[in-house]
């Protein structure tokens, strides 16, 4: 008979795992708190418009390619997949260039272009641009090879002989913001080489350099975009899972985590029904598995683990539909806060409403038709916050008012307020009771070096067996695609293989 997997929740960790392993000869369950799967790949739709709630950038496309491939099928198949030119755009705020303000500049992806820009900012930055991204492209291919894939159980996983030479041959143990300085001296390219980190969920202040992979991947990949929205990705992920006989359970939260000696055995939904399961794997986040899923006796980390832990910020969302069209942006725009450093101070450590804030405004509709009515835009805009702050709604409505006072100068969109026809805010108290997510994070556990790798929460329970985790919490972390190779992680612990780099073909269970 095929050993039963459960798993709880249906983000992409939940959904990269439960096609690896029915693939391989699982049977498998997947149950979902929420109506519909996706996590915090969510969508909703009001008025014509269809709102992406959560991610919005479609980075890493050999990531996708492999998990695809691995489950026999073609992304092309599934994903009508757009280049995004230019990548996006961003807005200094108060910055003026040649007597134009503020200053206003676009990413390409193209490296040419992207080198000219670099020249107007900073001259002779153009050279340090091509060494920054080769030695980034070199990072990125060594973290596929040796880390990204791996699955870690000993400090030796992490730190032997050739990562730390290696390591600090190329500086990746120092911050990021110390390693962005080393190579580029204008404030604004010092921010433009950060600002990825924001992907992370993290500061260039508590961040290794390590991360500095992430320019490879905007500047030498590029951005792209699935017509139809993000949720496609998700629509792909179920369809794939099904035609491998995986079942689906929404509307269905999981109350208990059932053990019997030592042992996941399956689980009790909230409506006390009981489903058994030969392993269990949660793609909840791993604070809510383990503080209300699991007795305390099987709780691996102490409440004092949790206080320490470094959280990614939560985000005040606005989704909104615009009569009329707004030709001031692109497809992905940032307005970027003067005082950086005071802006993340503000996110992770002395939490509060940003004052000062850098926001990001996702324009789907610029590029697609298809997620608004005709001559109308679809906007989320998105502004990095503290995790855990208390507010009202009459808050959240004021807050509105001075980003879009903000995005109405700073964008140049005077009229932006009037033509705004549907208006619905998501902010932390909507991530804790949509995801279950500890204060709110919109993203998880931040990256700093303590929280990366071996330091990262294992995908592996120590003290119950069968017991297993997938999803941003754990190994690499945080990001759609990232969350795939977390599957890949989860499946390579279940069929054992030890090997670090992404899995060359799927085999059967015995
Ligand atoms: C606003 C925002 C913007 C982002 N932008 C990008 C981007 O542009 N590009 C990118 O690659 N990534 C982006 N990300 C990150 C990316 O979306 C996440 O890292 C990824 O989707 C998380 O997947 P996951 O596997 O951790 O599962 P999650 O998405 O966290 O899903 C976990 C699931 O578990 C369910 N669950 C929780 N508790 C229970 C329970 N008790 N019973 C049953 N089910 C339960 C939840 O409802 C949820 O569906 C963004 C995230 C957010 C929030």
């Amino acid at each position: 008979m095929k050993k039963h997997v459960v798993i709880i929740g249906s983000g992409f960790g939940g959904l990269g795992s439960a096609c690896l392993l029915a693939k391989s000869g699982y049977s498998v369950t997947v149950i979902e708190k929420n109506e519909a799967c996706g996590g915090r790949a969510s969508v909703f739709s009001k008025q014509g418009y269809t709102f992406d709630m959560g991610p919005s950038w479609y980075l890493m496309p050999d990531v996708f390619q492999q998990f695809f491939r691995l489950m026999g099928e073609r992304v092309e198949d599934h994903l009508d997949l757009k280049k995004l030119s230019p990548s996006y755009r961003i807005f200094f705020k108060d910055i003026e260039k040649n007597g134009v303000s503020p200053l206003v500049v676009n990413l390409t992806s193209n490296i040419e272009k992207d080198i000219l820009l670099f020249e107007q900012l900073e001259p002779g930055s153009g050279q340090q641009l091509r060494n920054y991204l080769a030695s980034a492209a070199y990072q990125y291919t060594i973290a596929k090879d040796r880390f990204m894939y791996k699955n870690y159980d000993s400090i030796f996983d992490f730190f032997n002989r050739d990562t730390l030479i290696e390591g600090r041959k190329l500086s990746v143990f120092q911050n990021m913001d110390r390693y962005v300085r080393r190579y580029f001296h204008s404030d604004e390219i010092q921010k433009i080489m950060q600002y990825t980190l924001v992907f992370l969920g993290s500061s260039p202040y508590n961040t290794p350099a390590l991360y500095n992979i992430m320019s490879h991947i905007d500047f030498n990949m590029g951005v792209f975009y699935p017509m139809g929205g993000i949720y496609k990705i998700i629509d792909a992920l179920v369809t794939i899972a099904k035609k491998h006989g995986v079942t689906f359970r929404t509307n269905a939260p999981v109350a208990k985590i059932l053990i019997e000696n030592k042992k996941a055995i399956g689980v009790e939904l909230e409506n006390g029904e009981r489903i058994l399961a030969d392993i269990v794997i949660s793609n909840a986040d791993i604070h809510h598995t383990e503080t209300k899923l699991l007795p305390h006796s099987a709780r691996e980390h102490s409440d004092k683990y949790w206080k320490k832990r470094v959280l990614a910020p939560s985000a005040f969302i606005m989704y909104l539909g615009i009569n009329g069209r707004v030709p001031e942006l692109t497809h992905h725009n940032l307005v970027f806060s003067r005082d950086w450093k005071k802006n993340f101070s503000e996110i992770f450590d002395d939490p509060k409403w940003p004052t000062d804030p850098s926001m990001y405004v996702s324009a789907p509709s610029v590029t697609d038709p298809t997620v608004a009515p005709p001559d109308k835009e679809n906007l989320c805009v998105l502004v990095p916050m503290a995790p855990g702050l208390d507010y009202s709604d009459a808050d959240l409505e004021s807050y509105s008012e001075q980003i879009l006072t903000t995005l109405e100068r700073e964008m140049k969109i005077p009229d932006l307020r009037k033509r705004i026809e549907l208006k619905q805010f998501f902010c932390s108290k909507d991530f804790a009771s949509r995801y279950n997510s500890h204060q709110g994070t919109a993203l998880g556990l931040a990256h700093t070096l303590m929280q990366t790798a071996l330091f990262r929460p294992n995908n592996i329970s120590k003290k119950v067996d069968n017991l297993y985790y997938v999803g941003a919490d754990t190994n690499p972390g945080i990001g759609m695609p990232v969350c795939l190779i977390s599957a890949e992680l989860v499946w390579k612990r279940l069929m054992n293989d030890k090997s670090s780099g992404p899995i060359k073909e799927l085999r059967q269970t015995k």
